[in-house]
């Protein structure tokens, strides 16, 4: 039973992308998105090995290759501001802590979602609307997936595609509740007024008990903050945003400049914080309802690879739904296949993080000071160890030609 309309919900990087694919084979397609336009934040995400060659495959790489953050290295300072060591940005496609492409992204979203324009399959994009109710009665004969939506409208779709990131609702909804591996720890981002001390390095200070301070360059002329903290308290990714802040401003308190600056921004600039988690699910598909990117899979920002992993499954999914003869069910397992041996290398997170990036005690500092301290001594970086250290595994895939895709 041919495929040839297909719901994605969620319109970030894994579903524009699917939409991408699926639109290049004639399938039509809808997108919905809950915000009520494309959202812009986010900062930078690494896009490593397999995830450069789909976007090579899209004819999408020099547009993004032109729109890097222009991040020249990552440099780690330790509590009183003093250097611990620094690593220029990588030169190959896949390892070092600052990627050969670094863009943000709300701009690779945007530029997936330019990029459905004009292929032989319709993208229709719907924004402020969600999935309220599922009813999958298809099989691999005939039927499908009776959708209705929170604003009313009901419709049957081949396919339903949940590309809602880590948190999914209806993820939870179709596959039931305790998919997430929580990581114990916090991001919060925002972007603040570039300073005239700001460079075009990423830089990451560790201020003991658990928190660190990030600045990073973008292309737009600001630059990206980034506020990191370990806790297993649950619940302070859902605090109202004035209670956020509070709670930011007093744990941050005389860390001195880089976490007061950030933390004083929470007052005037909008921010996000999210709850660090894998997605961890034993199948990413139940009958005709498939689970893509972060809500499949999502490895968590430590990982360096959860855009690269959107990147290779919507290619991957896409490729396998649109096969000339494959049933569904085929199809699906076929996705199965091809990406979990690339899912769980990425979500093997290097010994000890979150913690050692984020360290308590002083001699935590310490002993990452001495790592940091060797592994960026011009000796040893004449071996490249810092990649070598750093360098998720993002070819650990065997990414199928899909000649009907081309
Ligand atoms: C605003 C934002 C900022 C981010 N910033 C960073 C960052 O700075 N660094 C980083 O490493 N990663 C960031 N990420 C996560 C990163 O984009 C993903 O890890 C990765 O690229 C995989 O993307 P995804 O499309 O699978 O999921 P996500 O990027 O998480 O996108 C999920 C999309 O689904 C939408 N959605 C959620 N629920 C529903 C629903 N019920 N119905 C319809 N739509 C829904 C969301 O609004 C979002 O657009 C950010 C994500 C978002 C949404």
């Amino acid at each position: 039973m041919a495929i040839s309309k297909v719901l994605i919900s969620g319109a970030s990087i894994a579903g524009p992308a699917l939409a991408h694919w699926l639109a290049r084979a004639g399938t039509s397609v809808t997108v919905v998105e809950r915000a009520p336009e494309l959202r812009a934040g986010g900062h930078n995400v690494d896009v490593r090995g397999a995830g450069r060659e789909v976007l090579r495959r899209m004819g999408l790489e020099q547009r993004v290759l032109a729109h890097t953050t222009g991040e020249e290295g990552t440099r780690f300072l330790d509590e009183r501001g003093r250097v611990l060591g620094e690593f220029p940005a990588s030169t190959s496609q896949t390892g070092g802590p600052t990627a050969e492409v670094e863009v943000l992204r709300g701009r690779l979203s945007r530029l997936l979602v330019d990029s459905c324009d004009g292929l032989p399959g319709r993208v229709e994009w719907r924004f402020g609307d969600q999935v309220a109710e599922v009813d999958d009665t298809g099989d691999d004969t005939g039927g499908g997936v009776d959708v209705t939506f929170a604003s009313g409208a009901r419709e049957r779709f081949d396919v339903v595609v949940v590309a809602e990131g880590l948190r999914s609702r209806t993820r939870r909804r179709v596959f039931g509740e305790g998919h997430v591996r929580e990581l114990g720890a916090y991001c919060a981002y925002l972007t603040v007024p570039r300073e005239p001390g700001d460079d075009r390095y990423w830089t990451w200070q560790v201020l003991g008990r658990g928190r660190s301070a990030h600045l990073r360059p973008d292309d737009e002329g600001t630059t990206r903050g980034l506020l990191t903290f370990l806790s297993d308290v649950p619940g302070l990714d859902e605090l109202e945003p004035r209670a956020t802040a509070h709670v930011l401003q007093r744990l941050y308190a005389g860390t001195g400049p880089v976490g007061e600056r950030l933390t004083a921004a929470l007052d005037t600039q909008p921010y996000y914080v999210e709850a660090l988690g894998q997605a961890v699910l034993p199948r990413w598909s139940r009958g005709r309802v498939v689970l893509a990117g972060d809500a499949a899979h999502c490895a968590s920002p430590i990982s360096g690879m959860s855009t690269t992993l959107a990147l290779v499954g919507a290619h991957v999914l896409a490729g396998e739904l649109t096969r000339p003869g494959a049933s569904p069910a085929a199809a699906l397992d076929a996705y199965e296949r091809v990406l979990r041996p690339l899912v769980d290398a990425a979500q093997k997170l290097p010994p000890g993080t979150p913690r050692i990036g984020n360290p308590r005690r002083t001699a935590e500092i310490r002993v990452l000071g001495a790592l940091v301290g060797l592994a960026s001594s011009r000796a040893v970086r004449r071996l490249k160890l810092g990649e070598k250290l750093i360098a998720p595994p993002a070819d650990a895939v065997d990414l199928p030609v899909y000649a009907h895709l081309a």
